[in-house]
């Protein structure tokens, strides 16, 4: 049977994720509605989409006679019947609360139309926990983007106990129709397989700040110059297979006993949230964040990771092909 179209998309919640959602499917023609629950937020998020619509034109991405049409299939609005009226795909980018995502499925249920998929971009809840009491969990399913969603190339796509293969493969197609690579991760792990990986390498990064092993400038100057910067070409796997696999053997044999196993958020982590610490967001993270810095320093990572996403888009065809 084919499947059924999706025409116009949803977008519920409109902070560092959701507004880049909106822009990659409006600039990929999509009718887009992005909701969240203040007038003000919803300013700031189309302030970003312009910005960021800017750094494209930019950079050749998008042309700019297009920029109009682009803001323009963006509406935005408070109100949640209304932004999921007629729409065929619900993304939803709300805070990673699980019971605040439960009950914000269990309103999109009855107000979404009955052939919508509600997908959710939690970095590493389960969807079945999320659909949990859903009269249709068939229809849920994650689609976790990476930050910044408008850059990025891969979403993985997660499906629960009841996701139908439908909804899998809707998504699948949608995801490729706006110029992403879709994978399937085919268990409902937590974190699935990104965070998974990358909170591995975040957690020993902050037991080396903590213990003193490095700077912060300099702990990030080694994943960016150095295992960053491989990895944007050879992944883990590759990597060890190119490094000789009896090396790594004995490195793993003389390095994991060794190496952080906590269970715990790390301390300096926990410190800095409750100092109100958050990141850009609030200023100040590890490092600090005037705006005018900010800025200037957000326009650097796109510029950079734009040309990451060039060189990534004409890899050659022996580094294209993928086996199940
Ligand atoms: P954020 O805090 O920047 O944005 C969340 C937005 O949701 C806010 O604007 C908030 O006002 C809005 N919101 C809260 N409750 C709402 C509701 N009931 N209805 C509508 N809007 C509501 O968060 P974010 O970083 O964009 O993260 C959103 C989701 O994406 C989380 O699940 C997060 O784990 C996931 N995620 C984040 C990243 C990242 O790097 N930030 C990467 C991948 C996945």
């Amino acid at each position: 049977m084919p499947l059924r179209p999706i025409k116009k998309i949803a977008i519920i919640g409109a902070g560092i994720m959701g507004h880049g959602f909106a822009l990659v499917f409006s600039q990929k023609g999509f009718p887009v509605s992005l909701h969240d629950v203040s007038e003000e937020i919803l300013e700031k998020a189309m302030k970003s989409i312009d910005r960021t619509i800017g750094t494209f034109i930019r950079y050749g991405l998008i042309a700019k006679k297009d920029k109009e049409r682009i803001l323009k299939r963006i509406t935005k609005t408070t109100d949640l019947r209304t932004a999921v009226d007629g729409a065929d795909f619900v993304l939803e980018a709300i805070p990673e609360v699980l019971e605040m995502k439960q009950e914000l499925f269990r309103r999109l249920e009855p107000l979404a139309p009955p052939h919508a998929i509600l997908a959710s971009n939690t970095s590493g809840l389960g969807i079945t926990q999320i659909a949990k009491g859903l009269a249709r969990p068939e229809r849920a399913i994650i689609a976790h983007w990476i930050n910044p969603p408008h850059i990025i190339p891969i979403v993985e796509i997660v499906r629960g106990d009841k996701t139908s293969d439908e909804t899998a493969a809707r998504v699948d197609r949608l995801l490729r129709k706006v110029g992403k690579i879709p994978i399937h991760v085919w268990k409902e792990v937590p974190g699935f397989l990104f965070n998974r990986l990358q909170l591995a390498l975040y957690r020993e990064a902050l037991y080396c700040l903590e213990t003193g092993v490095a700077t912060a400038e300099d702990i990030d100057l080694v994943v960016k110059g150095a295992y960053g910067f491989r990895s944007a070409h050879l992944g883990p796997l590759e990597t060890s297979d190119f490094g000789g696999l009896d090396t790594f053997l004995r490195i793993s044999q003389n390095l994991y006993p060794k190496l952080c196993d906590s269970h715990e958020a790390p301390a300096i982590l926990q410190s800095l949230v409750a100092q109100g610490k958050l990141g850009v967001k609030t200023g100040a993270g590890f490092y600090s964040y005037p705006p005018q810095v900010l800025r200037k320093k957000i326009q650097e990572r796109d510029r950079r990771l734009i040309q990451q996403l060039k060189l990534f888009q004409n890899r050659s065809p022996v580094d294209r092909s993928r086996k199940r």
